[in-house]
């Protein structure tokens, strides 16, 4: 099967999350989408970072009925911080049957020099990239590893989901009910 894994903090995830996991899923020549989720990204600032179960458990009960979407608990298991390429690998030997893929914003194209080893992932792997506003071509779109997807956006970001429910504000619609039920019973974000 032709996997395409979504990697991201999920802190927590919301529906931009959701639109894209969704949209790679369905409308294109990918089987299913595994949305990762690391636990600590090595590039990205962790103050606001709550513990990675509760990041786990929000995601899968966002996709509890799509089949096709898939979260994973994988680099919850493996050496912090997660590098990508070592995910990457970790992957093609335990599932040999399956084609793995990427999806990323064009944000995130645009730091790919500064991941370990993101020669390999170029040349082992390919990557599909949506557009991100404000966030132009960078020098990797025209690389044969990249193909652009034009998905729908929800322009949302988890730092301002943390920061309504801080400060007492209805997200609902902005991340999947359950995911809002589940901050509310922890207590998450407070
Ligand atoms: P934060 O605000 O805490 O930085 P985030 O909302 O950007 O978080 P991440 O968990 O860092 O969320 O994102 C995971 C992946 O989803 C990244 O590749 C990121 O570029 C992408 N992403 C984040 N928000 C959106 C959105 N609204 N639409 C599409 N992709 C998004």
């Amino acid at each position: 099967m032709k996997i395409g894994l979504f990697f991201g903090s999920f802190n927590p995830i919301h529906t931009g999350h959701a639109i894209i996991a969704s949209y790679m899923a369905n409308h294109t020549d990918l089987d299913q989408v595994w949305l990762v989720v690391s636990p600590h990204n090595p590039l990205k600032e962790r103050s606001e970072l709550i513990n990675m179960y509760d990041r786990l458990e929000m995601a899968k009960l966002a996709f509890e009925h799509a089949g096709n979407i898939r979260v994973s608990d994988i680099e919850l298991k493996l050496p912090q911080p997660s590098y990508t390429i070592d995910t990457l690998t970790h992957l093609k030997e335990r599932y040999p049957g399956h084609v793995f893929s990427l999806i990323m914003g064009a944000d995130n194209l645009v730091s790919l020099k500064k991941w370990k080893n993101y020669e390999l992932i170029l040349r082992d792997y390919h990557i599909h990239v949506y557009p991100r506003p404000g966030f132009g071509e960078s020098e990797w779109i025209a690389h044969p590893s990249v193909t652009v997807t034009e998905t729908p956006l929800m322009e949302l970001s988890a730092t301002f989901i943390r920061k309504a429910v801080k400060e007492k504000k209805d997200v609902r619609f902005f991340v999947p009910d359950k995911v809002l039920d589940f901050i509310e019973s922890k207590n998450l974000y407070r």
